[in-house]
């Protein structure tokens, strides 16, 4: 007979709420509470999910073998050091942490006490990037965009950590070759933090990556176009869909054009397959699809776009200054130009 897992939830907002009721509603798992700061929304969630409201974490933590952590970014580090420390098991959202120490001593933690460290990159679980993974061979050239329409959620992180951070994982899983130069661009248009950027980053294999993403776009996109030798592979995240661009076998070579053939996506629930995966990890002890260390990998490339974008808006700054033109941008920025 199975035995069951017993799982937690730390951090039951907008995000957290879906974790409880997926956990609630897996076979051979018993949720066994959701822990909160905010006692009513622990109340509210636990009600829906039929499971025992905490406003302090550590006292669901003796509980459980395994939690997932999805509160704000900030408090990762202290809440997963916590959980690592009594040897439960993390399924930790996306950023891993804040900083690139937090995340090396988490990963190093995890290690210690023999737990597993999932990191929330779910994007890998997107039915329609499964379904060009069986394609992929040897990407040479790869466009992303991911761009959306503005809200209030995540504006107190720039939009690289909040989008761009899911291009940059699938890319680093897929092009296993050390980065030689990153390049980028970006601006803050309707929050204080980076709202709109691109990146051009080059890896050494030659493999070229062009990366867009916004929060201030008038529509929703989120698209990677995957050249490789002899096709173009398409992953709409957002429509769920997958196609493959080829030129036919057989034809003459004067007349023939590239023929679009959508593939087969098996539809499913990302969030739901992210969290079975992790339950699998942990009741087989094997490693997740994305661990720990990939979780860090994928941070310190988002905070290496972040710094070439901060390169960029300074020699932008600098440019605005020497022209004596007025704008928003020089006006938020008086440690560059002070007046
Ligand atoms: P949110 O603000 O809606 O929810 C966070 C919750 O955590 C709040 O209810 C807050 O009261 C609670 N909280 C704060 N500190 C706590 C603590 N010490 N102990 C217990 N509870 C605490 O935020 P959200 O949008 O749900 O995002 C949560 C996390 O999920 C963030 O790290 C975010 O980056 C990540 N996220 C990932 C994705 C993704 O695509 N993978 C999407 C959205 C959010």
């Amino acid at each position: 007979m199975t035995k069951n897992i017993r799982v937690g939830v730390i951090g039951v907002g907008h995000l957290g709420r879906f974790h409880a009721q997926k956990y609630a509603a897996m076979d051979h798992v018993t949720l066994i509470g959701v822990a909160d700061i905010n006692n009513k929304r622990a109340a509210m969630v636990a009600k829906e999910s039929n499971t025992t409201p905490y406003s302090d974490y550590r006292q669901l933590v003796d509980q459980v073998d395994a939690v997932s952590i999805v509160t704000p970014t900030t408090a990762h580090f202290e809440v997963g050091s916590y959980c690592l420390e009594h040897g439960v098991d993390v399924m930790m959202e996306k950023p891993i942490t804040s900083t690139l120490d937090e995340a090396n001593a988490l990963v190093n933690l995890a290690a210690k006490k023999e737990c597993i460290l999932q990191v929330g990159l779910v994007e890998r679980f997107n039915p329609a990037m499964r379904a060009a993974q069986e394609r992929l061979t040897l990407p040479l050239f790869i466009e992303a965009k991911r761009v959306g329409v503005f809200t209030r959620r995540a504006t107190d992180v720039d939009v690289i950590i909040d989008l761009m951070i899911h291009d940059l994982d699938i890319i680093l899983s897929l092009v296993k070759s050390p980065i030689s130069s990153i390049s980028a661009a970006g601006a803050p248009v309707l929050t204080p933090h980076t709202d709109i950027a691109n990146a051009h980053i080059v890896f050494q294999s030659g493999c070229t990556a062009n990366v867009t993403a916004s929060r201030v776009s008038p529509t929703v996109e989120r698209r990677m176009r995957l050249f490789q030798p002899g096709e173009c592979l398409t992953i709409d995240f957002h429509g769920k869909k997958c196609s493959t661009m080829q030129l036919p076998a057989n034809g003459d070579e004067d007349t023939q054009s590239p023929i679009i053939t959508e593939l087969e996506v098996v539809l499913t629930d990302a969030l739901e397959q992210e969290l079975l995966e992790f339950t699998h990890c942990v009741r087989s002890r094997s490693n997740p699809a994305v661990t720990g260390a990939q979780g860090r990998d994928s941070l310190a490339m988002a905070l290496a776009v972040i710094a070439a974008v901060q390169k960029n808006t300074r020699q932008l700054l600098q440019t605005l200054c020497a022209s004596g033109a007025d704008s928003p941008l020089l006006r938020q920025s008086e440690l560059l130009c002070p007046k």
